[in-house]
């Protein structure tokens, strides 16, 4: 479900950092009113929609967030599986489960 939303995107940059073009918080996509929506996008962030159900949430936003300070945001496992496959509009259904461990 996308939910168009600045003041949704501005808390989540309190954690994460400025600069959020759109982000998946299960089962939600958020984006701000800056941002173009295209099918690339909504791909990469359902792909994160993927990643956090097969993590059951939490420990994926943990995962995520201690990734995020270790090794800084292109580097993360979910998002190198993520923009590798998101012009790819039917990634989603040939994806194998966990197939962000690939990227690892
Ligand atoms: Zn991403």
């Amino acid at each position: 479900m996308i939910v168009i939303s600045n003041r949704l995107i501005r808390l989540f940059e309190v954690f994460l950092g400025g600069g959020i073009k759109a982000i998946a918080f299960f089962p939600f996509i958020i984006i701000p009113t800056t941002t173009k929506i295209n099918a690339v996008l909504i791909n990469h962030e359902r792909i994160h929609l993927r990643q956090q159900f097969e993590l059951l949430l939490l420990p994926f936003y943990i995962w995520y967030l201690i990734a995020l300070k270790r090794k800084g945001y292109i580097s993360i496992s979910f998002e190198r599986e993520a923009f590798k496959n998101e012009k790819n509009l039917k990634y989603l259904k040939t994806r194998r489960p966990f197939a962000f461990l690939n990227y690892l």
